[in-house]
């Protein structure tokens, strides 16, 4: 199979909004008026992002979800992506399995894809660019937030750090997968996350600074601060929702599985969950938010003006190493 087979048999579907899709030199699409066009590009690499024998569709699924996870962020509504694909050789049905795992997602959000490109290289190596729109002006930045306002985390963090966790070490695979029910949690929240795109649209209007948790609340925290120049952060520990198990090693005898948990917690990546901050006049929308979309949101901490990020217990302790995870998932680190 050439390459133009491979991209007509797994890759060119009909787009019936853009104005020219898959087939030509370029694409080409039309922004409504009164609209921005939001771009963002996330690639995957085997070894670095995903293991050799991960399942293709989740594969498939999984590269398109983070770049959605970036425009939930930014509280637009996805419209188009391109992709760009990297394979050692063509293998019939893993190509069918990934296929179906990208368009059954961009089916739920209504993404097209409308163009990409396909070349044969050493590893798996796909990255896609996602397109989406957004009422002028009404983006949700890094850059706003204000002393005072409540931090909020959606959904759960570490999750996906523990389904890492249990397929990287042997030592600790037995705990995690012992339980069928909650080992499936964490594999899909791992290998299939799913992007709060509808979130991040209602929460246009509502927040001050949004951004997507993807290499850990302390990795990424920070560049909220960065970007409002505010000075710091208190965030509760204890108050971030995660998976029971995790809450068992946070609170357990033993200091090691504590460890583990609060670096799951803090410096776990993957996780796609949205991190915002508000002012606390907001509060009661924001809860009636969750209710209506029926996800978790809550409240984590606060900015502040002293220069920092202080991570506290209930009891306002402060986390300190050994027991504080240094940063979050950083590739050149
Ligand atoms: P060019 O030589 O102009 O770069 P290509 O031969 O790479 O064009 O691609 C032919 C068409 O197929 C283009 O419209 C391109 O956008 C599209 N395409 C290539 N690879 C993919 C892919 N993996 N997914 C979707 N569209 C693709
Ligand atoms: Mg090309």
């Amino acid at each position: 199979m050439d390459e133009f087979e491979l991209i007509r048999r797994f890759f060119d579907r009909p787009s019936t909004t853009a104005d020219l899709g898959v087939g030509d030199d370029a694409a080409l699409i039309q922004v409504q008026p009164g609209y921005q066009l939001a771009i963002s590009t996330d690639m995957l690499v085997e070894g670095r992002h995903f293991f050799p024998d991960v399942d293709p569709y989740a594969l498939g699924h999984k590269v398109l979800a983070v770049n959605l996870s970036d425009l939930a962020a930014m509280g637009a509504q996805p419209r188009y992506a391109t992709l760009a694909i990297g394979i050692p050789r063509v293998e019939i049905a893993w190509l069918e399995a990934f296929s179906a795992g990208f368009f059954n997602l961009a089916k739920q959000y209504g993404v097209e894809l409308i163009g990409g490109d396909t070349t044969r290289s050493a590893e798996h190596v796909f990255s896609v660019t996602i397109m989406g729109e957004v009422p002028t002006g009404a983006a949700l930045r890094r850059d706003g937030a204000k002393v005072g306002d409540d931090i909020w985390v959606s959904g759960e963090l570490g999750t996906a750090a523990l389904g890492l966790l249990a397929l990287k070490r042997p030592d600790k695979a037995d705990q995690l997968k012992a339980d069928h029910t909650s080992w499936k949690m964490m594999r899909m929240a791992l290998e299939q996350p799913n992007p709060q795109v509808l979130l991040g649209q209602k929460l246009r209007g509502l927040v001050h600074a949004c951004m997507d948790v993807s290499d850990g609340l302390l990795g990424d925290l920070p560049h909220i601060l960065e970007c409002s120049r505010v000075g710091g952060a208190v965030v509760g520990w204890e108050m971030i929702p995660c998976h029971p198990k995790l809450k068992d090693w946070l609170y357990g005898e033993s200091s090691t599985s504590r460890r583990h948990a609060l670096k799951a917690l803090l410096a776990g990546g993957d996780d796609y969950q949205l991190l915002f901050t508000a002012p606390s006049e907001h509060d009661a929308l924001i809860r009636a938010l969750a209710q209506q979309l029926n996800i978790r949101l809550t409240p984590i901490g606060k900015i502040c003006a002293d220069p920092g990020l202080f991570i506290v217990s209930n009891e306002g302790e402060l986390l300190e190493a050994p027991d504080l995870p240094s940063g979050g998932f950083n590739h050149f680190q």
